[in-house]
């Protein structure tokens, strides 16, 4: 058994296994029946020759009967002749009343044994085996008219019976093995019914664990229990299907996260970086040059601010699809963050043909967008690094275009600029100077001078502006237009505008003190002081310590402050406006030039740009555009002053189209306080230029912060306050 079960399991396939299991039934059941038919045909052979030994038997009996009954042994000896033909017989022994031999009969001998008696015993307990012997013997009686006269004694010969067997085995050993050969070949033939699906399902299985391929199905054929496995397989396989199909999904959704811009569908700074060095590395194999463009929008936060994020989103999406359209298959553009894009070209002859594509950018951003009902517009200013030039990383190349970028955007927007050695060596003291600026105002580096305005109609100082310098220990005077930018970047602007704002109060209270009655001070504010400080705050302090009227102070505010930050920087300057402070709005003319959104801000004073009145002698048309300007203003009910006045041609234009106030080296150049007081006293004493009256006349401001303390002048003349 043992043997079986080692052999069995030692065998690989289902098949053999099953066709051994088929095999072994049959074989068992097969030699069972063989071995009982040949038992029963045993019984029955032994069965047979009884009978026939009985009616054999009989017929001796009846016929040595007379002769037995006169003792006549030669008469039963002739009567036993007749049956020596008969092969099967093996002996016949005819016994008298006395149970002593009448005669005999014997296949091989000729007298009968010596112990007779013992002779006579096993033959007859032979008889008594009946079915268990090959050679049966039957002892029949032999009597007449009721009076016993002997017996007989008949034995078959083993032959008969074995004969037979050896027949019937052989048979049924041909039978037995046609059997098993009919056995195996249906075995054969209806086990493939049911190995074939299961092998499919074998295969199939090596196929898609090898493939990876789900969308693969066995055929189910019949609904048995390997249909149902089928069945059952192929259910299994959909929905691994299914979960590898959402795995895949999911995987590809991840995928874009990780490397593409949900909004515009570019890739994204990280996938930007991986195939920029990739390419990096082909170019340096290669040594071909390749280029990198930062591009940053110039006015994208004031789009998004006034219009807000969806079209600001849509602007996005619009201006993605314009640098898209422009960028080469092999080259890479994508997005960085906010409004910032970059492109790297790949071999690039020139440097002059990577500008070439990065103006081709500009012009193709310049036309306005239309953007729902909204048609707006945008530049942009482009920072162009070449490999190996301007660096051999990703990461120089992307910092160095997008220092080029800066220098774009400082040239004016709207820009293209290519990196050089200098401007790295710009940046460098662009940081040496940010940290020097940390420590500027705690050093007390800072000073304010100012330029004074004059009113044209009266010919009398109407104001003075509040003009930055910065006292450099080692770079001497360093010029607003260096630092602020830097500082406005830092965000060092909120407390130096703060300082500004509190010394140029200071020195407006000192004067009028000093008897000095300058009626205004204005003073330049950034726009991150509208968005990030508390300025109503700081300026309803400044103006309560130093005991001024809030009339007498002016803020500026360059054009491009509003358009930033509309909503906060508009909320803000009308808290300060309803309080009395007069807000200006600096530089006009430099930035969008709107006069279409003048009315809707809520400012007291234009101030136009140097710029603006410089072009005036240039043509006819700019004249008619400065008049165009100043007219628009007034109407609004603004005041209008013009900056950069430098000589009496500026003055008399400004006198032309009426305009309120002037400011320019004609009349003074910005100066220290000290020094703007002097050029007080001299005029007052009528010792300098006739131009310049004093401002006696002029009226003092009255309108006072609710709760401010006396003014504190000291001997000077006091302020006139309501
Ligand atoms: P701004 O507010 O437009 O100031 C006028 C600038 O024009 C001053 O330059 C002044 O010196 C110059 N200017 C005045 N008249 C003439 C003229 O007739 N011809 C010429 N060529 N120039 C004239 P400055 O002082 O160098 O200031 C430059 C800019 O720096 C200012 O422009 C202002 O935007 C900024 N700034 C100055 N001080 C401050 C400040 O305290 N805070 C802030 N946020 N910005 C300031
Ligand atoms: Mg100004
Ligand atoms: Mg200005």
């Amino acid at each position: 058994m043992n043997l079986i079960e080692r052999r069995f399991r030692s065998l690989s396939s289902f098949r053999s296994k099953q066709r051994l299991i088929i095999m072994l039934s049959c074989s068992i059941v097969l030699l069972t029946t063989m071995i009982s038919f040949l038992v029963y045909s045993f019984f029955a052979f032994n069965q047979d020759s009884r009978e026939r030994l009985g009616m054999l038997s009989d017929i001796i009996a009846a016929d040595v009967g007379a002769a037995l009954a006169f003792a006549d042994d030669q008469a039963v000896s002739k009567s036993l002749a007749a049956f020596k033909a008969d092969e099967s017989i093996n002996q016949i022994i005819v016994l008298n009343e006395q149970n002593q031999v009448s005669a005999f009969y014997h296949q091989k001998m000729d007298k009968m044994p010596g112990n007779l008696q013992q002779y006579l015993r096993e033959l007859r307990s032979k008889a008594g085996k009946y079915l268990f012997v090959l050679n049966p013997v039957l002892e029949s009686p032999v009597s007449r008219d009721g009076i016993h006269l002997g017996s007989v004694i008949i034995e078959q010969g083993e032959h008969v019976i074995s004969r037979k067997l050896a027949a019937t085995t052989g048979i049924s050993a041909l039978i037995l093995l046609f059997s098993l050969l009919f056995s195996y070949l249906l075995a054969e033939r209806f086990q493939r019914l049911i190995t074939e699906p299961v092998t499919a399902m074998a295969t199939t299985m090596q196929e898609v664990s090898y493939t990876k391929d789900y969308s693969k199905r066995v055929v189910t054929g019949d609904l048995d229990e390997i249909g149902h496995l089928a069945k059952h397989f192929n259910e299994m396989l959909a929905e691994i299907e299914r979960r590898d199909i959402s795995l895949i999904e999911r995987h590809e959704e991840l995928y874009k996260l990780a490397n593409f811009d949900t909004l515009t569908g570019l890739p994204n700074r990280a996938l930007f970086s991986d195939r920029l060095e990739q390419a990096l590395r082909r170019a340096s194999r290669t040594g071909e040059c390749l280029a990198v463009l930062f591009i940053d929008l110039d006015n994208f936060k004031m789009i998004n601010d006034t219009h807000g994020h969806l079209i600001g989103d849509k602007f996005l999406q619009e201006t993605a699809a314009r640098l898209a359209a422009g960028t080469r298959a092999e080259d890479t553009l994508a997005r960085l963050g906010g409004d910032e894009f970059s492109v790297f070209l790949q071999d690039v002859k020139t440097t002059e043909n990577a500008m070439m594509i990065a103006r081709k950018h500009v012009e193709n951003l310049f036309p306005h967008f239309q953007v729902d009902d909204k048609s707006l517009f945008a530049s942009a200013s482009i920072g162009v690094a070449i490999f190996p030039k301007h660096g051999i990383t990703a990461e120089v190349l992307v910092k160095n275009a997008d220092s080029a970028m800066y220098l774009a955007k400082e040239k004016g927007k709207n820009n293209v600029d290519l990196f050089t050695d200098s401007l790295d060596i710009k940046l460098s003291e662009k940081l040496t100077l940010s940290t020097d600026l940390r420590k500027a105002l705690e050093l007390d580096e800072f000073e304010l001078y100012y330029q004074p305005r004059i009113n044209l109609e009266k010919n009398t100082w109407a104001s003075a502006e509040a003009l930055i310098r910065w006292n450099h220990p080692d770079l001497g005077i360093v010029s607003p237009d260096k630092f602020i930018p830097l500082a406005v970047q830092t965000g060092l602007i909120l407390p130096i505008g703060e300082w500004v704002l509190r010394e140029a109060c200071r020195q407006l209270h000192e004067w009028h003190c000093q008897g000095f009655q300058l009626p205004r001070i204005s003073v330049n504010v950034s726009p991150l002081q509208l968005q990030r400080q508390d300025l109503l705050g700081i300026v309803k302090d400044v103006l309560t310590a130093n005991s001024l009227c809030t009339q007498s102070l002016e803020l500026e505010i360059v054009e491009s402050a509003l358009m930033e930050d509309m909503g906060r920087s508009i909320t803000v300057l009308k808290e300060l406006r309803n309080i009395g402070v007069k807000i200006s709005i600096d530089d006009f003319g430099t930035g969008y030039s709107s006069l279409s959104y003048l009315h809707a801000l809520p400012i007291d004073i234009l101030k136009i740009d140097r710029s603006f009145l410089w072009q005036v002698h240039e043509s006819k048309e700019d004249e008619q555009i400065f008049a165009a300007i100043v007219a628009i203003s007034l109407s609004l009910g603004l005041e209008v002053v013009t900056e950069g006045v430098e000589n009496i041609e500026h003055e008399q234009i400004l006198k032309k189209y009426s305009c309120h106030e002037a400011q320019g080296y004609f009349y003074a150049r910005p100066l220290p306080a000290a020094d703007l007081f002097q050029r007080f006293m001299t005029t007052k004493m009528g010792l300098n230029d006739v131009r310049l009256q004093s401002f006696e006349n002029s009226k003092p401001c009255c309108c006072m912060l609710a709760n401010g303390p006396a003014s504190r002048c000291g001997d000077g003349p006091k302020l006139l306050c309501a």
